[in-house]
């Protein structure tokens, strides 16, 4: 049996947007280069454990950041699947967005799960699907 290629890249759901929207504002250098980096950006799951974690591809071109390598603590998404919290840690590598880790800190929520919460890292409510329906 040929061994599974990885998944292309594709567009973000509007979940993701909302986790890459508020993980953006994480990182203490270079934030504005990375917002400007989400327009246009493509994902995909890259993490063989099966959790919502995402590869990030920035746009060919798109400015990168002075900052080579960071890693942002972003705070807790709460999925609708699962009873418990995840950490979500943004990683630049070379200037440019690379992954949003979704660190489950029990079970592991599914990628078709729906994203029903997220905090900041002070616990300060980010993001409430609540509100929103
Ligand atoms: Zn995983």
């Amino acid at each position: 049996m040929r061994a599974r290629t990885k998944a292309n890249f594709r567009v973000p759901t509007d979940d993701e947007l909302i986790l890459l929207t508020h993980a953006v504002h994480a990182p203490t250098r270079g934030t504005k280069t990375y917002q400007r980096q989400l327009n246009g950006i493509r994902v995909r799951y890259d993490c063989k454990c099966g959790c919502p974690s995402i590869g990030l591809q920035v746009r060919p071109g798109a400015a990168t950041a002075k900052a080579a390598y960071e890693v942002a603590d972003v705070g807790y998404a709460q999925y609708d699947d699962v009873s418990d919290l995840c950490w979500v840690i943004l990683f630049i590598r070379d200037g440019k967005l690379s992954e949003l880790e979704l660190a489950p800190m029990n079970e592991t929520p599914s990628p078709r799960a729906k994203l029903v919460r997220l905090e900041s890292p002070g616990r300060d409510i980010l993001y409430s699907a609540a509100e929103v329906n």
